[in-house]
């Protein structure tokens, strides 16, 4: 593989999936799902992941399922055939032909379509797909849910003072075991090769026990499957968007707290916390459910949003929150992912500064630094090497903080996203809102609201046609490639010198009937201002 991928002109692809509801989000439930192919040798700025520069290969009429390998057999088909053979392509530089190899590098979907993607599930008691089998949930009873909490002490140093504490974990537990043995890409590989449908015809051979593959997604073909050290990317932006919507409702006591009933009664029985027990109902109708110290009492809540309401971003920086903010119920509405990822790398901390304890505020920042880090332009491989040490031991500082029933996959995800950092680089090349923003332009693409699919394959068609075409027409042409400037100075050619100089209209005019009073305003300055009038008056 190595002699292709020094070859500067070979390219390297992404591939990237989402499901979207082509008809709206108030229709009937039904998603499509398109896989887009992205060249990832482009020059990052202002080129790579630009909407022209995202390819749509293929639309998935209705959920996949477990039929994505079917699906995906002809993209796997070409990937292979433009690795061994090659397709020849002309070089203008060397004025030269050559023959151009094409290899997968990794794929961008959120967490359901990563278990779609690569044949794994990601629900049950093995939802990590990086960890698989060496790390099993545990189930929450009360809650209905499985949970990561307390199983991250197995990943830090042998002799870390948090594996022995039996108070702040898991009531009495002692953790000894080393971190568990990741799979290697070609473990992967021979486990699924061997993978044998059962008797039912419908799953493989030991699902669920010994591993948790659901169908066989086609990856594995791929002849340079075993040197793929990171084949697929957990997505920074619906994890950051998860983790923090968890944490701002818990934080904020909404009805997306997880510090609910259900999580206390859970906790009771997991954790020596007595203060957090609910306190039965003894002189009153209801049990009781006592304040924790990192949930902001009401009127605190009141002070945060009154401070949201005054907040001011630079111009594009995040979208308006204080339109959202309603302090009656005590809500922000409508927050985005990226809002959720500004409140999380920049709000958190000082929101929360002063109304919880010293200790607890100081988890959240460094939270909230984990995530900066991590989401910044550049990224240098011994921050990324010490966050990879840092990320167990924070996830066990929240353990110690929150209760069991905060601990999803999403949250478990912080373990594995500084060694994603190291393998794939900046996030900005491997997080999904640039595909987002391709789904927006496909939603306008359905024309034909019968053949939603078709009509979409012709539209995007017809605009990669046009996008390549433009790119070679002359340069006084406006195209797409070629925009008109927004300020056109030459289009001002008026003789009056009050109407002469830089800059011409930004946009196209509009008829305006003006008042008698504007209009008397501009007569004055008109006539006390143009040069050419003087020698009419007086
Ligand atoms: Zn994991």
């Amino acid at each position: 593989m190595l002699t292709e991928a020094k070859e500067a002109r070979n390219v390297c692809v992404a591939v990237a999936i989402d499901g979207f509801n082509p008809y709206g989000m108030m229709a009937a439930p039904y998603s499509c799902w398109p896989v887009f192919v992205i060249p990832l040798n482009l020059p990052p700025p202002g080129v790579l992941f630009q909407c022209k520069n995202i390819f749509l290969s293929l639309i998935i009429p209705g959920h996949p399922g477990n039929k994505m390998g079917v699906y995906m057999a002809p993209m796997w088909d070409e990937l292979i055939k433009a690795w061994k053979e090659g397709h020849w392509t002309y070089d203008r530089a060397t004025k030269r032909n050559f023959k151009m190899h094409v290899w997968y590098q990794y794929s961008l979907h959120d967490f359901v379509a990563y278990g779609i993607f690569c044949g794994c599930c990601v629900h049950g008691k093995f939802p990590c797909p990086i960890c698989k089998t060496a790390l099993q949930f545990i189930w929450l009873k009360k809650g209905g849910k499985f949970s990561s909490f307390d199983k991250h002490r197995q990943f830090l140093p042998l002799n870390h003072p948090f594996r022995e504490d039996i108070k702040n974990f898991m009531k009495g537990v002692i953790v000894t075991d080393p971190a568990p043995e990741m799979m290697t890409p070609e473990a992967v590989h021979a486990q699924i090769e061997g993978l044998m449908v059962d008797e039912g015809g419908i799953k493989f051979v030991g699902y669920g026990e010994e591993h948790a593959w659901t169908h066989k997604s086609g990856l594995e073909r791929l002849p340079y499957h075993d040197d793929l050290l990171h084949p697929h990317n957990c997505d920074m932006m619906h994890t950051e968007k998860n983790i923090a919507e968890g944490l701002y409702g818990t934080l904020m006591d909404t009805d997306k707290s997880k510090d609910n009933v259900k999580a206390r009664i859970v906790m009771a029985e997991l954790c020596d916390r007595p203060k957090q027990k609910m306190q039965p109902p003894i002189g009153r109708k209801t049990w009781r459910r006592p304040k924790t110290e990192f949930t902001l009492s009401m009127p605190q809540r009141r002070e945060v949003l009154e401070w949201f309401q005054m907040l001011m971003f630079s111009d594009g920086y995040a979208s308006n929150w204080r339109r959202g903010v309603n302090l009656s119920t005590l809500r922000v509405n409508g927050l985005k992912s990226h809002d959720y990822h500004v409140w999380l790398e920049r709000i958190l901390p000082v929101m929360v500064r002063g109304y919880v304890p010293d200790d607890v505020w100081k988890v959240l920042v460094e939270l909230s630094n984990f995530f900066r880090q991590l989401c910044a332009k550049e990224i240098s491989r011994a921050v990324v090497a010490s966050m990879e040490k840092l990320a167990p031991v924070l996830l066990c500082k929240l353990e110690k903080i929150f209760p069991p029933g905060f601990f999803l996959s999403m949250q478990h995800l912080i373990l594995h996203l500084s060694y994603e950092a190291r393998m794939g680089g900046p996030v900005q090349w491997r997080w999904c809102y640039s595909i987002e923003r391709v789904l927006k332009v496909i939603h306008t693409m359905t024309g034909n609201k019968g053949k939603i699919e078709a009509s979409i394959t012709e539209a995007s068609c017809l605009e990669e046609m046009s996008n390549f075409t433009t790119t070679y027409y002359a340069d006084n042409l406006p195209s797409v490639h070629n925009p008109p400037p927004h300020y056109n100075a030459s289009e001002n050619e008026s003789t009056l010198s009050l109407f002469r100089g830089q800059l011409g209209s930004a946009s196209e005019g509009t008829n305006k009937i003006l008042t008698h009073e504007e209009w008397r305003s501009i007569m004055l300055y008109v006539l006390t201002n143009l040069s050419e009038v003087e020698q009419y008056i007086g």
